[in-house]
């Protein structure tokens, strides 16, 4: 666990986070530690500054080579869904992106490793966790649809691109009674599921939550 001291809140940032938080509840979150590490991380840093003005209302945004930072709607379902079963270890994270979701991960688990195929995107991300003092997510540069075999197995996996089908490879690298997060589908709108691994058997119990958007899960790196 790692708690984060982001301080240098103006009344009207913490306005507006409070109205996203009330949303939030109203959406049916109810986890309040995931609650409450939303409310303290500053979303505004995730973004360019043209956009960080918005960045408290419940909307997923650009952050640039397609990409863009997921809705706080679904960055805390997925992150309560993964926390349902009890408290996570180590945690990987599919689609680092602007480093948002990793930076509510790391305040709720011990250690979250997180893996981007585009590498400027990472190298911003980087930097960010870096300003913010976190010390607990490690970075990878690869293709996520492999999952990250070098640190396996995860207590939980939460993909933040979706793939067409659901990866072998990220299953096999679950922990007994290891949760996966994952949007999955071929559309503009995927259906968000969660697989659990049954003990240490090699069974996984599924089901769909809800619909949501997210940005496709591409396979290769770049530069
Ligand atoms: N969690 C991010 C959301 C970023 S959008 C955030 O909080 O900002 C999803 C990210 O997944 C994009 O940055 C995209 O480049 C990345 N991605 C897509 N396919 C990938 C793959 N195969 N391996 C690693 N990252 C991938």
């Amino acid at each position: 666990m790692n708690t984060v001291e982001f301080g240098g809140i103006g009344m009207t940032s913490q306005r507006t986070r409070e109205r996203l938080i009330q949303r939030l509840k109203d959406q049916g979150i109810s986890n309040q530690k995931v609650l409450d590490v939303i409310r303290v991380t500053p979303r505004h840093l995730f973004l360019d500054e043209a956009l960080s003005h918005r960045a408290y209302e419940d909307t997923a945004l650009p952050i640039g080579y397609g990409q863009t930072l997921s809705q706080p709607y679904v960055v805390a379902l997925m992150t309560e869904i993964l926390l349902s079963l009890g408290p996570r270890k180590k945690v990987l994270e599919i689609g680092t992106g602007s480093g948002y979701q990793a930076t509510v991960l790391a305040q709720l688990v011990d250690q979250v490793y997180s893996v981007e195929r585009i590498k400027p995107l990472q190298d911003k991300a980087r930097d960010r966790l870096r300003q913010l003092g976190l010390r607990n997510v490690r970075l990878t540069h690869t293709d996520g649809g492999f999952g990250l075999p070098d640190y396996a197995p995860y207590d939980a996996i939460l993909s933040a691109a979706a793939p067409h089908e659901v990866p072998e490879e990220l299953l096999h690298q679950l922990a007994p009674d290891g949760i996966l997060v994952i949007p999955v589908g071929p559309g503009d709108e995927q259906e968000l599921r969660v697989i659990i691994r049954d003990g240490d058997s090699s069974k996984f119990e599924e089901r769909v939550v809800e619909t949501v958007r997210f940005v496709p899960l591409l396979s290769g790196t770049t530069r």
